[in-house]
């Protein structure tokens, strides 16, 4: 949004305070200025020029006398003496003399300096602050009236953003899909006697298309569409976010049917605390919030629509019917939806003939919308570094792991002894993943540097997303966490630090199994953690006595240490294989998953086995939280 800039007048009237004060000044400074002209002589030789009769003008001030002589314009002064004769000597030399009637000052100007100025420099104070706050407050009043708001206006175009753009989240355009048919024909809900929500909470991890939705959802309707961002309702002073909401309705409701969005809205809809010393400002933003909504009638044709990633921080009041009533998920898209929305983002580039979109949504489990358009975008980027006209396979394969695992490292010099462990740790990895029949396949590994500190990576890719995990998968998983540590001491003898990250994943998956998904052989189906923030992260809070917490500790300890055990046992009965395919990847640096497997099974042992394979992932009913994704898996951490 263009900032408009504030009318002229206010500025004329800046520059007649500047005059004013200058003029004022210019009149109290002149006796200053007079002053030092005038020359200092002693009371003596003020007399004697009386005696000669040689002076024109007296002045007797309070503390001086101030005089000139006849014939010229110098001005003298001297000290007051008493001598009482002076008047009386003064008369007879024909000087013209008077005792100052001291007004001090010009009584307008003083009446000026007294009450006008002090005004004026308060009112220009009050101007100039007034007008910062404006500036903040959007800058745009010349649009929106006082207040100014940064709602900003788009104009409903052609090339608006419409549900076609918005790819996978299907449930979640159906569900708009219902909002978009009623802003184009009203009557047909008002006749039956339904209403509209009047609110709709659209909730999910960042980067997954919430405010791409609510412009499509105005794209389709072909209505104005306001957006405006919670925290910029947040204002220093109390009750300015409120004015703000106020304002922002005021215009919605004039130009309806229109869409409000409100990104981010637990900038103002955090749960009210109740504390003493609440946050009053946002408090009464939030309040005014709820009463604008209660105060417009259904069916006017303003939808406001809300993003949040935190929707657990949301105040009650603002979810109950009536007010945000319907709650729309926007989760982070499965495989054919990550498939669909590199499609739509690659029609922005140009691509080169066999690019595979499976694969590559394949390789980026765990992707938002954002990242994948990103992953699409670094792609060609590196096609331009390389001076091709075509974003090639292989250039989208090499940008899905800069986004995983940062640029490779050019320069990185690993001693000859640090490349073979990282050759062991990545080996073991995939071997221990392999060996498991339940664990994905490998789709590459690799031991080239990469910026993000990783010395390597083994890169597993499901063959479909997995909902649900068994307790052996998991099991095997944290076996496979622990696999590059355990391979390292199979084959040396010895630990490195290599294994930070690792040991990190496996803690936390091991954790979860015990506390939250009922894994423990002790604590039943009890919930011993609770999820805080599902969709920034989710960390964890306690809930339990201090003694179960030690149980847990010492569960979580034993769970690792058995599926580590379990690794070692597996490299030391394959340490051919092992020394076989750390060699290999020695070499070559980077494997992919075939390679890896034909060294590994000899093709006719792989036929009979592949199969078993495939169906032992499909068993799937109920969605838990999936498991952590492939870029987590495996990489040797050397900030360590
Ligand atoms: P959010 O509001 O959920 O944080 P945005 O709607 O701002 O996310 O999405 C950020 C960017 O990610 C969009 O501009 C778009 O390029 C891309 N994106 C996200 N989800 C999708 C999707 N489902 N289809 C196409 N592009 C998407």
């Amino acid at each position: 949004m263009k900032e408009v800039k504030e009318p002229r007048k206010p500025l004329a009237f800046y520059y007649i305070i500047v005059l004013v004060v200058i003029l004022l000044f210019n009149e109290m400074a002149r006796p200053y200025f007079d002053e030092a002209k005038i020359q200092q002589v002693d009371y003596g030789t003020f007399m004697t020029l009386i005696d000669e009769q040689k002076i024109a003008k007296v002045d007797i001030q309070e503390h001086q006398i101030v005089f000139t002589q006849k014939d010229s314009n110098q001005r003298y002064k001297t000290g007051i003496m008493d001598d009482p004769g002076l008047a009386e000597r003064l008369h007879n030399s024909g000087a013209e003399f008077s005792q100052d009637i001291k007004e001090d000052t010009n009584p307008i100007v003083g009446f000026f300096m007294a009450w006008i100025l002090p005004l004026l420099i308060f009112f220009a104070i009050g101007q100039y602050f007034s007008k910062k706050f404006m500036e903040r407050a959007g800058g745009n009043s010349m649009m929106f009236g006082m207040g100014g708001n940064q709602a900003k206006v788009y104009v409903p175009s052609s090339e608006g953003i419409h549900f076609k753009d918005v790819a996978g989240e299907d449930e979640a355009k159906e569900n708009l899909s219902e909002i978009v048919d009623y802003l184009h024909n009203p009557q047909k809900y008002s006749a039956i006697g339904a209403a509209m929500p009047k609110g709709v909470l659209l909730v999910g991890p960042p980067g997954t298309g919430k405010t791409m939705l609510a412009k499509a959802v105005a794209g389709e309707a072909d209505v104005p569409f306001f957006s405006i961002a919670g925290s910029e309702f947040v204002e220093m002073f109390v009750g300015m976010g409120a004015s703000k909401v106020r304002d922002l309705f005021k215009q919605a409701k004039e130009k309806a049917p229109c869409i409000v969005f409100i990104d981010e809205i637990d900038a103002i809809g955090q749960k009210r605390s109740g504390a003493v010393m609440g946050n009053d400002e946002r408090e009464q933003t939030l309040n005014q919030l709820l009463t604008e909504m209660d105060g417009f009638e259904g069916n006017n044709g303003v939808i406001i629509l809300a993003a949040t990633n935190r929707p657990d921080s949301l105040d009650p009041a603002l979810l109950r019917p009536g007010r945000f009533d319907r709650r729309v998920p926007v989760e982070l898209p499965d495989l054919e939806g990550r498939e669909a929305i590199l499609r739509v983002h690659a029609k922005k580039v140009k691509l080169a003939e066999g690019v595979n979109f499976h694969t590559i949504a394949r390789m980026a489990a765990g992707a938002s919308g954002a990242e994948l358009a990103n992953i699409i975008n670094e792609g060609a980027l590196r096609a331009v570094r390389d001076g091709r006209s075509l974003v090639t396979q292989s250039d989208l394969e090499e940008s899905v792991e800069v986004v995983i695992a940062g640029y490779q490292k050019k320069n990185a010099i690993l001693s000859d002894k640090e490349k073979h462990t990282v050759a062991y740790h990545e080996i073991g990895h995939a071997l221990v993943a392999a060996l498991q029949s339940n664990s994905a396949p490998v789709q590459k590994i690799t031991i080239i540097p990469r910026t993000s500190g990783a010395l390597g990576y083994t890169m597993q890719v499901e063959e479909k997303d997995k909902y649900i995990l068994t307790k052996e998968e998991l099991e095997n998983k944290i076996a496979t966490f622990t696999a590059g540590r355990a391979a390292e001491e199979v084959k040396f003898g010895q630990v490195s630090t290599g294994a930070a990250n690792d040991i990190e994943q496996a803690t936390k998956l091991a954790r979860a199994m015990i506390t939250r998904y009922g894994m423990s052989p002790d604590f039943d189906m009890v919930a011993m953690e609770t999820v805080n923030n599902r969709y920034l992260g989710g960390d964890t809070t306690l809930a339990c006595s201090a003694a179960t917490q030690q149980q847990i500790d010492k569960q979580v300890v034993d769970l690792v240490h058995a599926q580590h055990e379990k690794a070692k046992k597996l490299l030391e009965e394959h340490i051919d294989k092992l020394d076989e395919l750390a060699a290999f990847l020695y070499e070559k640096e980077t494997i992919t998953g075939e390679e890896f497997m034909h060294i590994l099974k000899p093709e006719d042992e792989q036929k009979a086995e592949g199969e078993a394979v495939a169906a032992d992932t499909q068993t799937e009913t109920a969605k838990t939280e999936p498991a952590s994704a492939p870029e987590d898996t495996n990489t040797i951490d050397t900030k360590a």
